[in-house]
């Protein structure tokens, strides 16, 4: 049964691209459980071209006419300055914020050859940069209130690569590479950072996956992984996955290895032990980049050098 013990009183959040799909679930979610929500969305088609803040006041209407708070804001999150300003919306309207959704996104899917350097660029700049503007906008106020909660969006398209989608891959791996690093420097003051990796039918995939697909991948399905995430129980640097009400977690993790040394015959030990290397019996998550060296595998090779 549920208890409902997930709430958002008094907090303040910010959900780019919420005039429609994902992040317009996600925004009445936040608003259903008393958040006060910045609804953002540039209003543009599917390859980002266009834009109108009339979608995210559609969504603002909505939360408003269930009884929530929320306000519209049309900035593109390509622009820092445009973020800024919206930032300072939510400052202006509630003296703070809590959450931020980095939830906007494009397609412009080709396969690598026939991909234009626009198309890769322009894509790493919505998914990327825009996650990477909006949290450096609120980075500052959240590390001074001691509290936040950030969840990025990733895809499976990115964890493990899809056809037609080098642009898109890259730059949602990118945004766990991100991540990994902000949960290390926001951990003192609370700020946790996460990813989510959401299958749903939306305009984003209505093309790309079957019809009894889209019919088992509603978009609220999604929601209950980003609340987790934005909670004040959330977790810190998790890469959860969700579908169709199906649940997962991500890891990149790291194999046991083996001592090879650099003597002038490596490279054949090497492939001749390639099979070893690669075992992922006894994989390890290590906590960060700099303990790769130092954990249990970093000890173990350690101990065999000095035999
Ligand atoms: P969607 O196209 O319905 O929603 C994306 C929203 O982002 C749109 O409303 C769009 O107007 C907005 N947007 C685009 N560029 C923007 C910009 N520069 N500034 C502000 N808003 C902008 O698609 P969706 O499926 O709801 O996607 C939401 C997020 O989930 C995206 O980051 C997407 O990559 C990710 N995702 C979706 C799926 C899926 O199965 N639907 C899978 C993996 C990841």
């Amino acid at each position: 049964m549920s208890s409902n013990s997930i709430d958002f009183k008094g907090r303040v959040a910010i959900v780019t691209g919420a005039g429609g799909g994902l992040g317009r679930q996600h925004a009445l979610a936040l608003a259903a459980r008393g958040a006060k929500v910045v609804v953002n969305d540039l209003g543009g088609a599917r390859d980002g071209s266009g834009g109108s803040v009339s979608a995210a006041q559609a969504v603002v209407d909505e939360i408003v006419a269930a009884g929530g708070a929320a306000i519209a804001n049309g900035a593109s999150v390509t622009d820092f300055e445009a973020v800024q300003a919206m930032v300072q919306q939510a400052v202006d309207a509630w003296g703070r914020v809590d959450i931020l959704v980095n939830n906007a996104g494009i397609l412009r899917d080709k396969s690598f050859s026939k991909m234009e350097i626009a198309d890769f660029k322009l894509v790493v700049d919505v998914h990327l940069m825009g996650a990477v503007n909006c949290t450096k906008a609120v980075w500052a106020l959240m590390n001074a209130q001691k509290y936040g909660r950030i969840v990025m969006t990733t895809s499976s398209s990115g964890l493990y690569g899809n056809f037609g989608q080098s642009n898109y891959g890259a730059a949602k791996l990118a945004l766990v590479g991100l991540m990994q690093t902000l949960s290390i420097e926001g951990a003192k003051n609370d700020i946790r950072v996460n990813c989510l990796a959401p299958t749903a039918a939306t305009r984003m995939t209505e093309d790309l996956f079957p019809k009894e697909m889209l019919e088992a991948f509603q978009p609220d399905a999604v929601v209950p992984a980003m609340l987790v995430l934005a909670s004040q129980d959330a977790p810190n640097r998790t890469v959860l996955c969700a579908g169709a009400g199906v649940f997962e977690a991500a890891h990149i993790t790291l194999t046991q290895g083996v001592w090879l040394g650099s003597g002038p015959d490596a490279p054949e030990q090497l492939a001749a032990r390639l099979a070893e290397v690669t075992s992922r019996e006894g994989e390890v998550v290590p906590q960060s980049g700099a303990t790769q060296g130092s954990n249990e595998v970093g000890k173990a090779m350690a101990a065999k050098v000095d035999k």
